[in-house]
C-alpha cells in the first residue's frame, strides 16, 4: 500500500479487523464502550500464538526462568508500597475551546516529532539529488537541518528538568512557548497542567467504605514481585533468575484512541529479572539485545524496530528504553525494557514487614536482589504484527488482492482444506484429511465457491497454505498445496502433510532463528 496515505492505511486496518473477526468494538450493539475492544475468532487465534511464542521464548527456552499467573485483585496496601497510589499519575491539560483533554507530555512529544519529520524530509531531498550521500555528514553541516536538532535537543532538555523537577507550571510554559495548538479548536487558549491518577478502583465485598477500596492492578509486575519468595524458595531458584507472567492490566487512560494501541484494559506479557546488585546494566544491555532479536525473528522488517531512551527515569529505575515499533502512525513504543534497582522489593519489605531478601551462598551475604524487566503489550505487538501484514498487491492482469502476510506459526489458520468440488466423493476425503491434521493445526475447511474466491478469503485472514483435493487426488493420493505469499501450487503427497506443516508453520521455525 505504498501510494495510500498512513491514515487511510491505519483505517484500513481497523475496518479489516472487523470485517474478518480479529477485532470488535467492545459490547458494539450498544455503541461501544471507549478503548476497550473484543478479540473475534480469528484475532484470539492470533493473540493466542503470540503469547506462546513469548512464552516459549521466555519460559521453556530459559531453565532460569518460569512462569507465574497471580490474580487481578491484590492486597490494596501493594500499590502503596509501588508509588502507584501517589505517583502513577499522567499531566493533564485541556483545551478551554474544544474542552478536549491532552496528555501534556504527548502534545510536547508530538511537536518535536514533527520536527524529525522535517529532518527526515531534508534528508530525503538531499539524498535524491547527490550520489554517493552521506547522512551523517549531511546532518552535522546543513545548516538547516543543524538548527531543526538544536531546537529538538533544546526541547527535550527543558522538557526532561520540567518532569523531573515535577514542575507543572513549566510543562505548561513550554507549551505555550513552542505555540502548540489543539488540534480539534486550533486555539491556544490551555487551562493548567494537573495530575490524574490512572488506576481503576472498586469495593470488595458489600460495604462500600473507604476501607474496602481495591484497585484493579495497573501492571502485572507487582504480582510478581510479592510472590518472589515463594517462587524462589519453592523453586529453590538461584540468582539470577527470571519469573515471566501475562495477563490483564487495566488504566483509566485520559487520551484513549489509536485503536488497540492504548487501551482501558488490556493485556501485559513481563518478566522480571533478579540479578545480583552491580550486575543489573549488564542484564539491562543483554535483555535490550534479546527483546530486539525476539521481535526480530518475527520477520516484519529490521527498519521497523528502534530504541528510545528515557529522558525521565521513572522512581524506580536507574535505566529505562523503550523498542519503538513503526506503527502506521509512527514510530511509538512497543516494549519497555526497565532496570527498576531494588525499588519494588524494598517497598514491599517496608510495607509488609517481611524478608525479601536472598542469601548468595557465592558471597556468603544477604541482599535484597535488583530487577531488570521486559514488559511488551501483548495488544500492541497483535497490532504492530497485524498492520505490518497487511498488504494489498497489485496482481497480473490489474486485478489486486487482499492478503495478510502474518509469520506463518503466528496465522490463525495454518492450512485451509478446500474439495475442489461438492461430489464425487471429494469432501469425504478432504474430511478425512481435515480429521487427521486438526488435533495438531488450526485447519479451516471451505466447499464454497470457486477456489479462486476461497483463495482470497484465506489470504485476507493470513493462511499460509490451501490444500485443493480434486479427483486425481482419489487415484494418486496427492494434492495440490499453494503458498499464500508466493501463490505457487506444488503437488504433494497426504501422507506428507503433517510433516510438512511441522516444517513451516510450528513455532520452532521462528525460534531458530533467535
Ligand atoms: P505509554 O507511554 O505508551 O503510556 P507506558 O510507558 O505507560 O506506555 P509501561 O507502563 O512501560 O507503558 O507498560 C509496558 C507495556 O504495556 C507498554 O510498552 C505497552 O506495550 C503496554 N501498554 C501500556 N499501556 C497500555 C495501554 N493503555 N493499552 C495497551 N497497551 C499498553
Amino acid at each position: 500500500m505504498s501510494t495510500i496515505k498512513p491514515e487511510d492505511f491505519f483505517k484500513n486496518v481497523i475496518s479489516h479487523s472487523k470485517e474478518y473477526g480479529f477485532i470488535f468494538p467492545s459490547s458494539e450493539i450498544y455503541d461501544g464502550l471507549s478503548a476497550v475492544y473484543d478479540y473475534g475468532q480469528m484475532g484470539v487465534e492470533l493473540k493466542k500464538n503470540v503469547r506462546d511464542y513469548w512464552w516459549k521464548a521466555m519460559v521453556q527456552m530459559h531453565e532460569n526462568i518460569v512462569g507465574l499467573d497471580a490474580s487481578i485483585f491484590m492486597h490494596p496496601t501493594t500499590w502503596k508500597a509501588s508509588g502507584h497510589v501517589d505517583a502513577f499519575n499522567d499531566p493533564l491539560i485541556d483545551n478551554k475551546d474544544s474542552k478536549k483533554r491532552y496528555r501534556a507530555d504527548v502534545l510536547i512529544e508530538e511537536h518535536v516529532a514533527k520536527i524529525e519529520d522535517k529532518i527526515n524530509k531534508e534528508v530525503e531531498k538531499a539524498a535524491k539529488r547527490f550520489e554517493n550521500f552521506d547522512a551523517t555528514m549531511f546532518k552535522s553541516t546543513n545548516t538547516r537541518v543543524v538548527e531543526y536538532q538544536q531546537k529538538i535537543d533544546e526541547i527535550n532538555a527543558r522538557f526532561k528538568t520540567a518532569l523531573n523537577d515535577n514542575n507543572l507550571e513549566e510543562v505548561k510554559q513550554i507549551i505555550v512557548d513552542l505555540e502548540i495548538v489543539c488540534p480539534i479548536s486550533g486555539s491556544k487558549n490551555w487551562t493548567d497542567v494537573r495530575q490524574f491518577n490512572l488506576m481503576f478502583s472498586t469495593s470488595m465485598g458489600a460495604v462500600t467504605d473507604e476501607s474496602n477500596i481495591i484497585y484493579l492492578r495497573p501492571e502485572t509486575a507487582q504480582g510478581i514481585f510479592v510472590n518472589y519468595l515463594n517462587v524462589q524458595k519453592t523453586g529453590r531458584m538461584k540468582i539470577p533468575f527470571g519469573i515471566a507472567q501475562t495477563g490483564k492490566a487495566f488504566r483509566n487512560e485520559i487520551v484513549a484512541r489509536q485503536f488497540i494501541f492504548r487501551m482501558r484494559e488490556f493485556e501485559q506479557m513481563e518478566m522480571q529479572f533478579f540479578v545480583r546488585p552491580g550486575t543489573e546494566m549488564q542484564w539491562y544491555e543483554y535483555w535490550k539485545k534479546a527483546r530486539l532479536n525476539w521481535h526480530l525473528s518475527l520477520g516484519l522488517g529490521s527498519d521497523k524496530y528502534r530504541f528510545h531512551d528515557h529522558l525521565k527515569l521513572a522512581h524506580y529505575a536507574n535505566a529505562a528504553c523503550d523498542i519503538e515499533h513503526n506503527f502506521p502512525f509512527g514510530f511509538k513504543e512497543l516494549e519497555g525494557i526497565h532496570s527498576r534497582t531494588d525499588f519494588d522489593l524494598k517497598q514491599h519489605e517496608q510495607f509488609s514487614g517481611k524478608k525479601l531478601q536472598y542469601f548468595d551462598p557465592e558471597l556468603n551475604e544477604s541482599y535484597v536482589p535488583y530487577v531488570v524487566e521486559t514488559s511488551v503489550g501483548l495488544d500492541r505487538l497483535f497490532l504492530s504484527i497485524l498492520s505490518s501484514a497487511l498488504k494489498e498487491e497489485a496482481l497480473e492482469g490489474g486485478d489486486t488482492r487482499t492478503v495478510l502476510s502474518l509469520p506463518y506459526a503466528l496465522a490463525p489458520y495454518k492450512a485451509a482444506i478446500f474439495p475442489l468440488v461438492k461430489k464425487d466423493g471429494l469432501p469425504e476425503l478432504a474430511e478425512k484429511i481435515m480429521k487427521d491434521l486438526k488435533f495438531d493445526f488450526m485447519v479451516a475447511y471451505d466447499e464454497k465457491d470457486t477456489v479462486g474466491k476461497r483463495y482470497r478469503r484465506q489470504d485476507a485472514i493470513g493462511t499460509p497454505f490451501c490444500i485443493t483435493i480434486d479427483h486425481q487426488s482419489l487415484e494418486d493420493n496427492m494434492v495440490t498445496i499453494r503458498n499464500r505469499d508466493t501463490m505457487k501450487q506444488e503437488r504433494l503427497s497426504i501422507d506428507s502433510l503433517h510433516a510438512f506443516l511441522t516444517q513451516h508453520t510450528s513455532l520452532q521455525s521462528l525460534l531458530k532463528t533467535l
